[in-house]
């Protein structure tokens, strides 16, 4: 049987783990001194169908497209992240200029990733090279979305393990850039103009205002409420 590599298995892959080591310890010690033979965790692992269980695949899916609405947050962030590091970083940073923009690189390095999985991808499925595209927010959408189009086959290639993996670090990792800015309330609803998962309520000057560096919409609460009311109604009908 195959064990999904996903996130499902992390008790039983723990458990396993702790298992090995005290059967090490006790094959290590003196027949006279050891105590029992560990016994191995009575955990049952979730099945890889063939290689991730469907609920992982999910979640491998909606970080994959979450890497898409965290860049512009993380991005937005350059400008904050750049003060941080100039104030406490000075003195042990000197001898190696730091970059001018951390987010910026890391991004940049997301994009090179992904760029990489597609041109593998293409590669061994026989399709064409890719297009050359430059790099920045737009090609980084396209590369998320041709992924996208093809995860359900890269996912069930067992190959695919270290991919599924590094999108949900990833998307972690992002996360945890994109809190380190001050942040108002995310908003659940797309942005009208940009269609990414980036608007957020400033609930100190009551609007709400799209947080994607090349979008930036801003709306009264009142213009968000109406395109909420008008996306439930349509939903209903
Ligand atoms: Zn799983
Ligand atoms: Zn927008």
């Amino acid at each position: 049987m195959s064990v999904c590599e996903g996130p499902c298995n992390r008790v039983w892959r723990q458990g396993r783990e702790t298992f090995v080591a005290a059967l090490t310890a006790w094959e290590e010690t003196t027949p006279d001194e050891r105590g029992d033979r560990p016994i191995p965790p009575d955990v049952i692992p979730t099945p890889g169908e063939p290689v991730w269980c469907r609920g992982c695949a999910g979640s491998i899916r909606r970080a994959l497209a979450d890497l898409d609405n965290l860049a512009p947050l993380v991005a937005a962030t350059s400008d904050g992240y750049r003060t941080r590091a100039d104030d406490s970083d000075r003195v042990r940073t000197s001898q190696t200029a730091p970059s001018p923009s951390p987010a910026a690189d890391v991004l940049d390095e997301l994009y090179g990733y992904l760029s990489r999985i597609e041109a593998q991808w293409r590669e061994a499925r026989g399709y064409g090279a890719r297009p050359e595209r430059s790099r920045g927010a737009p090609a980084l959408t396209i590369v998320v979305s041709w992924l996208g189009a093809h995860l359900d086959n890269i996912l069930a290639d067992p190959g695919s393990v270290g991919f599924g993996q590094s999108v949900l670090r990833w998307q972690r990792h992002l996360q945890t850039l994109a809190k380190a800015r001050p942040e108002g309330r995310r908003k659940p609803v797309p942005c009208p103009r940009c269609d990414r998962r980036t608007l957020v309520h400033e609930i100190d000057r009551d609007l709400v205002r799209c947080e994607a560096a090349d979008c930036g919409r801003v709306m009264s609460t009142d213009e968000y409420d109406a395109i909420v009311a008008d996306r439930t109604q349509r939903a209903a009908s």
